[in-house]
C-alpha cells in the first residue's frame, strides 16, 4: 500500500513543456507528479507557446517568476546555469514538437517524461532510445491510464494461468466528441489533432488507441503481436487522411487473435474504455470508468466482481493501493502510480540500481517506440486498402 513516504532519497526538481491553462493534458501531470509531494518539485516551466500566458499561469502554480521561459530551449539554457537547476521535465504538447523537445532535454542531461504517441517514426524512437542510454537518463511515456492497479491484477491472473491459455484480446478506445467538425475549426486542442502536419499519420490511432495498445502489452507481456489488418475511416471528410474511426484485427505468434476499436465519432459513447482479456477457462475485463473493479468470468461460475483493495486480489496489484477499501479511485492515482514509477527509474538510474530498473513495470522507451510502431503499422494496413502486414 501507498501512503505518501518517501520512496526516493529527495523530491526531483522537475519542469514542465507545455500543459498550459488552456492545455488539455496538463493538470494530469501535475496532479500525478505532486500527489505524494515526495517525488517530484515543479520549479519551473515553458507552459505555452504564449509566453505572456505562460508567465500569469505560472505564477498561479507558485513557480517564481524567474523560472517562467519563454521557450523550452531558454529554460534548458538557463536552468543549468543553476546549481539548482532542473533534473526531469515533462512535455505535453501536441504531438509534432515531442522528437525535437525530448532529444534536446536529453542532450541538456535531464531525464523526459514525453506524451504519446511518443514520435511519428520508430526510428526517431530507437535514435532517443539510443541517445538516452549515451546519457543515462529516463524517458518515460504518460499511457496515464496504465497506472490502475487492477491491471496489474490482471497481469498476474494471466501470469498465474486463472483464465487458462489466452485466445482472445478485445480492446476499445472510443468517444463520440468529435462527431462534427466543430471543434476542428474553433478548439486549440483539436485543431492540431486533425492536421498531419501536427498529429502525425493517424488521428485516433495515435490519440486514443496507443493507451490501449499499451494496456494489452502490460496485461498479457508473453503476447507478441504477429500481424495486423487496419482499417480506417473519415467520417468527417475534412480530416481525411486522418482517420477518425479504425478498426484492427490482430493476430499473435501463439495463435491468440485481438481486436482493437477506436473512435472518436462513436456519438453519444461515454464508457468506451476498456480491455477484456479471454482465456480458455474465464475472462477478465478493466473498463476505465469502472476503475474500482474487474469482471472475471469463469466458464460455468457465477460471474464475480473483484474490488480493489480487497485482500483476495495478488500482492502486485495491492502494493499500487492508495486508498483501501470503502474508498473510490480513479484517474488520479492511476497518474499518480504512474509518476511514481517514473521518480523510483529515475533514482535507480541516477544510482546504477539495473535491478530495480529490471523489476519496474512501467511505460518507458520501449513502451513508447511500441506505440509509434502501432500506429505506423495500422496506417500502412489501411493505405494498402485493409491487407495484413507484419508488425515487425
Ligand atoms: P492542447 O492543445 O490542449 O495543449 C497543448 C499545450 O501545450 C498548451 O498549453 C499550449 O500552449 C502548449 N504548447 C504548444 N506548443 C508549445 C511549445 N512549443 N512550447 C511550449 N508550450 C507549447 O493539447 P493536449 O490535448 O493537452 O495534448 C498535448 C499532448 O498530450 C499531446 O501529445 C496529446 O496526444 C497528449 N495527451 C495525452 C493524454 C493522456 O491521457 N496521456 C490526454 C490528452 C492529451
Amino acid at each position: 500500500m501507498l501512503n505518501g513516504e518517501k520512496k526516493i532519497k529527495r523530491p526531483y526538481r522537475w519542469a514542465m513543456v507545455g500543459g498550459g491553462r488552456t492545455g488539455n493534458v496538463g493538470y494530469k501531470h501535475r496532479l500525478g507528479a505532486l500527489r505524494d509531494n515526495t517525488a517530484f518539485e515543479l520549479v519551473a516551466g515553458a507552459f505555452d507557446i504564449d509566453y505572456e500566458r505562460c508567465k500569469d499561469f505560472g505564477k498561479n502554480l507558485g513557480v517564481s517568476e524567474d523560472r517562467l521561459y519563454p521557450d523550452y530551449k531558454t529554460m534548458f539554457e538557463e536552468e543549468a546555469k543553476r546549481p539548482d537547476g532542473i533534473e526531469v521535465v515533462s512535455i505535453a504538447t501536441p504531438n509534432f514538437t515531442h522528437f525535437e523537445i525530448t532529444k534536446a532535454a536529453l542532450e541538456a542531461g535531464l531525464h523526459v517524461i514525453c506524451e504519446k504517441p511518443l514520435f511519428f517514426k520508430v526510428e526517431q524512437g530507437e535514435e532517443i532510445k539510443a541517445l538516452a542510454e549515451k546519457m543515462n537518463k529516463i524517458v518515460g511515456v504518460t499511457y496515464g491510464f496504465s497506472g490502475s492497479q487492477l491491471l496489474l491484477q490482471m497481469r498476474q491472473m494471466v501470469k498465474n494461468g486463472d483464465l487458462g491459455d489466452i485466445h482472445m484480446v478485445e480492446l476499445q478506445y472510443t468517444h463520440g466528441f468529435a462527431c462534427d467538425e466543430i471543434g476542428d475549426k474553433e478548439s486549440e486542442g483539436q485543431k492540431w489533432r486533425v492536421d498531419p502536419e501536427k498529429s502525425g499519420p493517424s488521428f485516433v490511432l495515435g490519440d486514443l488507441s496507443t493507451h490501449t495498445f499499451y494496456m494489452s502489452e502490460l496485461v498479457c507481456p508473453e503476447l507478441k503481436l504477429k500481424e495486423l489488418l487496419c482499417d480506417r475511416q473519415s467520417f468527417v471528410k475534412s480530416r481525411a487522411p486522418l482517420e477518425d474511426n479504425a478498426y484492427v484485427m490482430m493476430r499473435y505468434e501463439n495463435g491468440a487473435v485481438g481486436r482493437m476499436w477506436a473512435s472518436a465519432v462513436n456519438a453519444g459513447c461515454m464508457d468506451g474504455h476498456r480491455i477484456r482479456i479471454v482465456g480458455s477457462k474465464a475472462s477478465v475485463e478493466f473498463s476505465d470508468n469502472q476503475p474500482n473493479e474487474l469482471l472475471y468470468q469463469v466458464q460455468g461460475e457465477p460471474i464475480r466482481k473483484m474490488i480493489r483493495s480487497m485482500p483476495y486480489l495478488y500482492e502486485e496489484c495491492n502494493a499500487d493501493e492508495r486508498l483501501g477499501a470503502l474508498h473510490a479511485e480513479g484517474l488520479p492515482e492511476s497518474w499518480a502510480n504512474i509518476y511514481l514509477k517514473f521518480a523510483v527509474a529515475m533514482d535507480a538510474k541516477d544510482r546504477g540500481d539495473e535491478e530495480t530498473l529490471k523489476n519496474l513495470v512501467y511505460p518507458d522507451i520501449n513502451a513508447g517506440i511500441e506505440g509509434i510502431r502501432w500506429v505506423t503499422k495500422c496506417v500502412e494496413s489501411a493505405d494498402k486498402g485493409g491487407v495484413w502486414v507484419d508488425f515487425e
